[in-house]
């Protein structure tokens, strides 16, 4: 009896390891400094960072964790390439060709992807945005447990492991990689971030 509950353990334990150790991302790595997608001053939550074993695995993807509704601005600036915001469907028995998303197409030709966006939640359907224009608002539509934005860069639109690319953001702790299980501040314009912060 003991010897089954020890190899039971061992096996949670495997689990555990397997899920928080993740899965292997692209070398990749954009030198581009994108700004949070959401509004300067608030804060919100990596839910599932690169390679999360949830639905990450293989892919350079941020999920942020985020009210529906919450107003989604556009991390780097480029042309709107392609959008869906019909879909009110969304939950884990939900397919992924129902979330809704926007697609931004960026001047070196990589792609923005926003995704899971409340159903009419496109607010530019067209033409040129600037970085930290407002594109859209989050929902929970497609594969999604709750409410959050999905946001990947991309070099072309499939989900092959080098497809995706690594991005830097500026965040009140610096120009930082993104970690899952962290929270993330958007500065506001103006703000005197230490110089020491920058580069980690
Ligand atoms: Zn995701």
């Amino acid at each position: 009896m003991k010897k089954l509950l020890f190899i039971f353990l061992l096996i949670v334990l495997a689990i555990i390891i397997y899920f928080l150790r993740g899965s292997e991302v692209t070398y990749n790595l954009d030198t581009y400094v994108y700004e949070l997608p959401f509004k300067e001053g608030t804060k919100h939550k990596v839910v599932q960072g690169y390679g999360g074993r949830f639905s990450h695995t293989n892919k350079a993807a941020l999920d942020f964790a985020m009210p529906e509704g919450t107003p989604v601005f556009a991390a780097r600036e480029g042309r709107i390439y392609s959008y869906k915001d019909d879909s009110n469907e969304g939950g884990l028995l939900t397919n992924e060709s129902k979330a809704n998303y926007i697609i931004i197409r960026h001047s070196d030709g990589s792609f923005g992807c926003y995704w899971h966006l409340k159903q009419n939640g496109v607010v530019t359907k067209k033409g040129f945005v600037m970085k930290g224009q407002l594109i859209g608002y989050s929902g929970r539509t497609g594969f999604v447990i709750w409410p959050h934005l999905h946001f990947a860069v991309k070099r072309r639109l499939n989900y092959e492991k080098d497809a995706f690319v690594r991005t830097k953001f500026m965040t009140t702790k610096g120009i930082v990689l993104l970690k899952a299980g962290e929270s993330y501040k958007k500065p506001v314009i103006g703000m005197v971030i230490p110089i020491e912060k920058f580069n980690k």
